[in-house]
């Protein structure tokens, strides 16, 4: 059986954003404030392996959970929200904070323009995570145009 849910939200792994010990959940928090139900895809690096793979597999496998989603409860959005700081982020190497997020803002863009393609009719809105100054574990979610 199959069921109507608002969006799709894909993301990543890591544990500072949501279901923390500690009682913090940054995803909780940004969902209720969509006021949207959300399907949830967690990979490391949110969208990367739909643009950097390693693998053709690893897209495909992203690809495959964002289908089986979109296909059992037909969401009129999808959201993609990488944060700053990213583990899967390391291989990059960047030499300064701008280049970082300009690198995250690039790749939701361009997974936007690839999931657009193959699902022409969804909402797609882009996000990312910000560490707060000076920590490494609070983040402030922002819209990305
Ligand atoms: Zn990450």
């Amino acid at each position: 059986m199959s069921h109507y849910c608002d969006s799709l939200l894909v993301t990543c792994e890591d544990f500072r954003l949501h279901q923390r010990k500690d009682g913090r959940n940054y995803l909780l928090d940004f969902i209720k404030q969509l006021k949207m139900d959300c399907d949830i895809i967690t990979r490391a690096g949110g969208i990367k392996d739909l643009i950097h793979y390693n693998k053709k597999e690893f897209r495909d496998s992203l690809e495959r959970d964002i289908m089986v989603s979109l296909n059992l409860h037909n969401s009129h959005t999808i959201i993609l929200l990488n944060h700053e700081d990213c583990g899967a982020y390391s291989n990059f190497s960047f030499s300064s904070r701008e280049e970082e997020l300009q690198q995250h803002y690039n790749d939701l863009k361009e997974a936007k323009k690839i999931l657009s393609s193959q699902y022409p009719n969804k909402k797609i809105e882009l996000y990312f995570a910000e560490l707060l100054p000076n920590t490494k574990d609070e983040f402030i979610i922002k819209k990305i145009n």
